[in-house]
């Protein structure tokens, strides 16, 4: 299943390209939350394309759109209605017309687990110039957008995803590195190619995504001091699943010689394919927190810690180390100077919330600093291992901050109104959960307590040791005492 969407490439006679401020989410409720601002993000124009309700098919209002129809018939889709929405969204008059060319289809990668949105680019090309726009659309120069897009100034406006995607060959910002044939990425920022591998993670995601940065060009081989590792490419997380090992093989082998690998922690499925690299690349070099690469021991070529504030080089392009605990007590995040970008592990999931591991250094104090101290980067797009990319990172950042101090005002709440055991606590403050979710709620709740503890919280009569002995009972009562990720 999939939805659908129509996005118009505007040109003027000058050749530039319009482009509209995107709405940004609704913002939250909370004076903490006000600095965190996402900056402008503007977009070509875009509208749901709804299929018609009956099983009828209209002629072809777009020039050219036979030349998608083994991936789209677009003649069962109400495409007039749709054009008259972005005419409209765009603030143009009704009586300005255009002769539509169709541009190019693009299929979403599946990110899971919310359905893909699959875009039908579209060119309309203005007969003379329109100064007179409303004030959320502007013309900009193709040498803007591809500035914007490849060298991104912090706090600045950001340049959407749509145009990096329909103007891709005319931008020539693409990575050259050819990816094997039915595997479907998306590269966005510009040069950072995100793919969703299948692997054995947690619902509700089933894939991880394989992150790749590969320049096209090739740098010296001195080795400057100033970085903590160079390479010509970098492959992040390759934790797909055996069945995709073929597929990562190939990926490792169009990749340079000079790889770099680097995993953001150590759950497996975030590291199962590191044994691929390894076979197909003995040249490449692992790049991991030291409490990560302890709990890997599988890795037998080169080495190079990392904690956090190194600089690793990638041919012409430079990344950020940021350690980043909270998940695991070695979990590494990942900034892209060119795109001001962030990769973030499993710090964030594209949907819901991420799950701490208790049982590797988790730790809900950490996981808040870390929170905020992505908050100050003020990233343009975020990049977590699972789902979408999100290109409101502060706003999503924010609604993992809100997230868990409600989570954690509920767990003072039951502890105040008599729940001491571990069991008392969970049931109350996840009663609105399915209580088959109870076990690995029951460790985000130990953090939550821990937390609370660690801030003079709970209430004087709350026993900690009788609620830390309470722990082996709530696992009895729910029959299981694996943690898994
Ligand atoms: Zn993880």
């Amino acid at each position: 299943m999939a939805t659908y969407r129509l996005a118009a490439i505007i040109r003027n006679p000058s050749d530039e390209l319009l482009i509209t401020k995107q709405s940004p989410p609704p913002p939250l409720i909370g004076e903490e939350y006000k600095n965190y601002v996402d900056s402008e993000l503007h977009d070509i124009p875009s509208v749901t394309l709804s299929p018609l309700l009956v099983d009828s098919k209209l002629d072809w209002v777009i020039k050219g759109a036979e030349a998608c129809i083994d991936q789209i018939d677009l003649r069962g889709f109400d495409v007039s209605s749709a054009i008259d929405q972005v005419v409209l969204q765009v603030g143009f008059d009704k009586s300005i017309s255009f002769e539509w060319v169709f541009l190019k289809y693009s299929a979403e990668p599946d990110f899971g687990p919310v359905l893909h949105i699959h875009t039908v680019f579209i060119l309309g090309r203005l007969k003379y110039e329109v100064a007179d726009l409303p004030e959320r659309s502007q013309w900009m120069s193709i040498p803007n957008v591809k500035s914007l897009l490849a060298n991104v100034k912090p706090r600045y406006i950001r340049v959407g995803p749509l145009v990096a995607d329909g103007l891709s060959a005319e931008l020539a910002l693409s990575t050259k590195f050819t990816l094997p044939p039915m595997l479907q990425f998306q590269e966005y920022p510009s040069g950072v190619v995100v793919v969703p591998m299948e692997s054995r993670t947690q619902k509700p995601f089933s894939t991880t995504n394989l992150v790749v940065i590969a320049p096209d060009t090739i740098e010296s081989d001195i080795m400057d001091p100033h970085f903590v590792a160079q390479g010509d490419a970098i492959i992040l997380d390759p934790g797909c699943h055996h069945k995709m090992h073929s597929k990562l093989e190939e990926i490792v082998a169009a990749l340079p010689r000079k790889l770099l690998v680097l995993v953001t922690h150590h759950h497996y499925d975030h590291v199962e394919g590191l044994s691929v690299i390894q076979k197909c690349n003995p040249e490449a070099t692992l790049l991991a927190h030291e409490n990560t690469m302890k709990r890997i021991g599988s890795w037998s070529l080169g080495y190079t810690p990392l904690s956090g504030g190194e600089v690793i080089k990638v041919s012409d392009q430079k990344l950020e180390v940021i350690f980043a605990p909270g998940h695991t007590d070695g979990h590494i995040a990942l900034l892209h100077s060119g795109t001001h970008s962030l990769i973030v592990g499993d710090h964030c999931v594209g949907q819901g919330s991420s799950v701490l591991d208790i049982t590797s250094g988790g730790n809900m104090k950490d996981y808040f600093e870390t929170t905020y101290k992505f908050l100050d980067l003020a990233p343009h797009a975020l990049i977590s291992m699972h789902g979408r990319i999100n290109v409101w990172p502060l706003r999503m950042l924010c609604g993992y901050l809100k997230h868990r101090r409600d989570r954690e005002s509920t767990i003072l709440a039951a502890i105040e109104s008599g729940a001491e055991t571990l069991y008392d606590i969970v049931s109350k403050s996840y009663a609105d959960v399915d209580p088959s979710l109870w076990v690995p709620a029951s460790s985000n709740v130990r953090l939550h307590v821990d937390h609370l503890a660690s801030q003079n919280k709970l209430p004087k009569g709350f026993s900690m040791e009788n609620y830390q002995s309470s722990q082996d009972m709530f696992v009895f009562k729910m029959g299981t005492n694996k943690f898994k990720m």
